[in-house]
């Protein structure tokens, strides 16, 4: 069994080590992070199949903090493996090699690294054999694997002498908020037909709204503005919210940044379709305003509506008469609120 250590457990991290798990000649030792990201914090809430290990002793403290389990620091992983897949950011990869070569480690890096990081820029299809043996590979980029992959395929069989080629590049992954928002927003006229199906809903609420529409796909946010009948603390609105087993209370310190967060916590969990049966508030969004109070939702729009449907089979079957005990019963068999357990 070759024994396999990640370093950097982002977006090519974690698959790499979800790769590396299903090979069945190798052993996934574990993986490396530096600070506690949100793919770390999913690491920890699906029960860490994942040895973890930490790459500054700085950071320690955070992570004892969050609760996560750490297995040693990244020198003890180097040390127990026989080769390291670094996919940390990029230029970092070139000073982790100092510490590969310190224990004669193999490793592989990157796109984001300088090709001289490695003895050989490598795709597994077009020269292989230049890796045999070397101590050092750098793996191409994602375009440039994609594209060799193709190229070289008529190559082979073929022969090319030339290729012009055009790249329409996606400007960011999933939850890239550093690289900034996209384009326009179209407002409806008020108020929002939500407004008023609350009303229908719950005629002893008024309630009145403005839909501005944004061109994002993962998620709609409504900012809330409740008055009470008597004064609601933000402790109090935080008990009430925490007690809802389809509410998620996070973070914008943990990370959880908007909806794109979400999105990708999900997806990091291993939801199936990344999707969120339960909406999400966050913590730092939750303020008073004279005797009204303020918060901000989440809303996973393809999977919200989910529960109460099936709390509605329930009441039209008349499976139960009592509400909690129906939407119990919902939130049991959908894993609602088990977050809170981890
Ligand atoms: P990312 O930012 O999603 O993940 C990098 C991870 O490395 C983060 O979790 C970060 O906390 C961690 N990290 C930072 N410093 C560290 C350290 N000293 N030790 C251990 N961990 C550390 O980045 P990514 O998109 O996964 O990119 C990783 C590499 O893969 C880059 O070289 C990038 O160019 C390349 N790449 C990215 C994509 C893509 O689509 N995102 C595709 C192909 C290749």
């Amino acid at each position: 069994m070759i024994k396999v250590g990640v370093a950097g457990y982002g977006t090519i991290g974690q698959r790499l080590a979800d790769g590396v798990a299903l090979q069945k000649d190798m052993e996934l030792v574990g993986v490396a992070d530096i600070t506690v990201t949100l793919a770390v914090r999913a690491l920890k809430e699906k029960g860490m199949p994942y040895n973890l290990y930490l790459a500054s002793l700085d950071n320690r403290e955070q992570f004892e903090q969050a609760g996560i389990p750490i297995s040693g620091t990244l020198e003890d992983l180097v040390q127990k493996v026989d080769i390291m897949l670094d996919a940390t950011s990029a230029g970092i990869g070139a000073k982790n090699k100092e510490l590969y070569k310190k224990y004669g480690k193999k490793a592989i890096f990157q796109g984001g690294e300088k090709n001289d990081v490695a003895d050989v820029f490598f795709h597994g299809y077009a020269n292989y054999e230049k890796g045999i043996g070397k101590q050092f590979l750098k793996l191409t980029s994602c375009n440039t694997t994609g594209l060799i992959r193709a190229v070289d395929c008529l190559d082979r069989i073929f022969g090319i002498d030339k290729v012009a080629i055009t790249i329409i590049r996606r400007v960011a992954d999933p939850g890239d908020y550093h690289r900034g928002l996209t384009n326009a927003l179209q407002i409806d006229k008020a108020p929002s037909h939500q407004a008023l199906d609350l009303m229908t809903i719950m005629p002893h609420i008024k309630a009145t709204g403005i839909l501005v529409h944004t061109p994002v796909t993962h998620g709609h946010i409504i900012t809330v503005v409740a008055k009470p009948k008597k004064k609601i603390t933000k402790q109090n609105a935080l008990e009430a919210f925490n007690a809802h087993d389809r509410i998620r209370v996070v973070k914008i310190e943990d990370g959880f940044l908007g909806n794109a967060s979400l999105f990708k916590y999900a997806r990091d969990l291993g939801n199936p379709r990344g999707d969120m049966y339960e909406i999400a508030i966050w913590d730092e969004s939750i303020v008073d305003s004279g005797d009204d109070i303020m918060f901000a939702i989440n809303i996973p729009q393809e999977a919200v509506v989910i529960p109460e449907t099936m709390d509605g089979i329930r009441a039209a079957m008349e499976m139960e008469t009592d509400r909690l005990k129906a939407v119990a019963a919902t939130n049991k068999y959908l894993g609602l609120g088990t977050w809170k357990q981890k």
